[in-house]
């Protein structure tokens, strides 16, 4: 007979081990069915190492700047790209072993496969579709089961999204990399081209300048990380370009000739020319789409829309019994959002009393370039859209001790209030360790704080963090430091 769960969650991304885990917490009998990484996409290729790689780049930007504090470094540092990425696998497998551990220590059963849902409550689970990316962590120990039919009274996808591609100009894997690629090169390429620029095609972009490579940048919006407030990309753009990145905006990439060893992408710009750069390689950072097929939605008639599962803020889908998060759900496509909507989703299934369903307003986005550049709320562009009667307030970097100290001068950050209300609608923010400090504007929004309470609030000195209160003060013409 087949084994029967109160909860099964297809795929073990930051959503599905997250929401598997408060199953568990709550009492429900949880299974999780991975075919391929524990730990989904964040854990072994996006998130983690993606910013083990950065951290190497980081410390080389350091090391290449000892001068400047005082420090006199004989001979050179290099990176040694082997060592590099072999880090990087070193921090992803940890992480990856971790999740298999706390699967255990929560008691929950995983079934080793690929799932798809054959009615409401069942699924069959078989071998997978398509190839693993490799190199494949060892399998967890504690697989309980795999190929085989189960039953569950709640279901839950999670199966997280893929590199999208541009029809003809599709990665091949040796030329044109996806992030798969890009993050475990065997040697450094010479020269890069990195077609789009959100977060994912500007941190790489970052990674590998340091690193040495030429990179150049082609982004089809006028703005870089388009999502971002303009003024702050501007910032970031011109740190970029300082560093040495090529920058093309409101240009596409509309062909790709390959050779040997080496691509040439023709660029159209905006006035219509066309320009030819060639490069060792390409990747292709074009968005990501959801995992939704092969999983059995059209028979079951699970609405879906521009390639993702439509839910309410409770990951409910159309058909009664399952749910949707993470990446699959649809954007903003970040591990956070995933693993806050797998724990509504379950504390929603479990009946607790309270649950808010989750407010994509408040997502936080962090990239994690050089200079990273963090966000949460509003935009001025989207406020003026909305036709909002705005505050704005900034501070640079630049007047801030703790980041002269630091080296660290070029950074702003920029707020947005309400003027009738004094509602703190967006914050962001451009500069070193920005990634750590928007938390703070991230839990002020969630507490539906205004200007005064903020103004009321004592930031700790020095910190960069006086550049949020100080951003604060100037929306309301009390800025002190400028
Ligand atoms: C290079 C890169 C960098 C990134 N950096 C960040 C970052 O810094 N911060 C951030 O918040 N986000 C980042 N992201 C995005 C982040 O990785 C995703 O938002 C997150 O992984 C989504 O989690 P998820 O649980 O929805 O799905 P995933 O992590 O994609 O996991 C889905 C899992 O489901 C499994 N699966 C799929 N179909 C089936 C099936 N039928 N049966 C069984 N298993 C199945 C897959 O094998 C996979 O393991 C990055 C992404 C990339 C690519």
């Amino acid at each position: 007979m087949a084994e029967s769960y109160d909860v099964i969650i297809i795929g073990s991304g930051p959503g599905g081990y997250v929401a598997a885990i408060r199953a568990s917490q709550l009492g429900l009998k949880t299974a999780i069915v991975e075919r391929e990484h524990m730990g989904g996409i964040c854990l072994n290729w996006g998130c983690i190492p993606t910013k083990a790689l950065l951290r190497s780049a980081e410390v080389l930007d350091h090391a290449n700047h000892f001068k400047d504090y005082g420090l006199v470094l004989e001979g050179t540092v290099k990176p040694d790209a082997k060592a590099v990425v072999g880090r990087s696998r070193a921090v992803s497998a940890r992480l990856n072993a971790g999740v298999g551990f706390l699967m255990k220590k929560n008691k929950i059963d995983i079934i080793w496969g690929e799932a798809k849902i054959t009615k409401p409550g069942e699924i069959v689970v078989g071998k997978p579709s398509k190839p693993v990316v490799e190199p494949q962590h060892p399998l967890p120990k504690n697989v309980k089961s795999g190929e085989g039919t189960y039953t569950a009274k709640h279901i839950i996808i999670a199966t997280g999204a893929r590199p999208r591609a541009l029809p003809g100009i599709e990665p091949d894997g040796k030329l044109i990399w996806t992030y798969f690629e890009a993050l475990k090169p065997d040697v450094l390429p010479k020269s890069l081209i990195v077609m789009g620029s959100g977060a994912i095609g500007i941190e790489f972009a970052s990674f590998y300048r340091s690193m040495g490579v030429d990179v150049t940048i082609v982004e089809v919006m006028p703005t870089i990380m388009p999502v971002e407030d303009a003024e702050i990309t501007a910032i970031a753009r011109k740190q970029l370009e300082k560093r040495g990145l090529k920058i093309f905006t409101s240009a596409k990439v509309s062909k790709v000739e390959k050779a040997a060893d080496s691509v040439t992408a023709h660029v159209e710009t905006a006035d219509g020319k066309v320009q030819q750069i060639t490069a060792d390689r390409l990747i292709s950072a074009v968005g990501v789409q959801g995992n939704i097929e092969n999983l059995g939605l059209e028979a079951l008639g699970v609405k879906t829309d521009r390639g993702c599962v439509v839910i309410d803020g409770y990951g409910k889908t159309n058909i009664t019994g399952i749910y949707a998060i993470g990446d699959v759900a649809g954007p903003p496509m970040l591990a956070h959002k995933a693993e806050h909507e797998g724990v509504v989703c379950v504390e929603k299934i479990a009946g607790l009393p309270n649950v808010h369903p989750t407010d994509k307003g408040k997502v936080p986005g962090c990239t994690y370039c050089n200079p990273q550049v963090a966000s949460v709320g509003i935009t001025e562009a989207k406020a003026k859209e909305q036709g909002l009667d705005i505050r704005v307030g900034r501070f640079s970097f630049a007047a801030n001790g703790k980041a002269i100290a630091l080296g660290e001068d070029q950074g702003m950050v920029k707020v947005i209030f309400d003027k009738k209300t004094g509602e703190l609608l967006g914050a962001h923010m451009v500069g070193a360790e920005v990634t750590e400090l928007i938390q703070g504007f991230v839990v002020a929004m969630n507490l539906e704080t205004t200007e005064e309470e903020l103004m009321h609030t004592i930031f700790p000195h020095p910190t960069v963090s006086e550049t949020m209160k100080e951003a604060v003060l100037d929306a309301y013409g009390r800025v002190l430091n400028a």
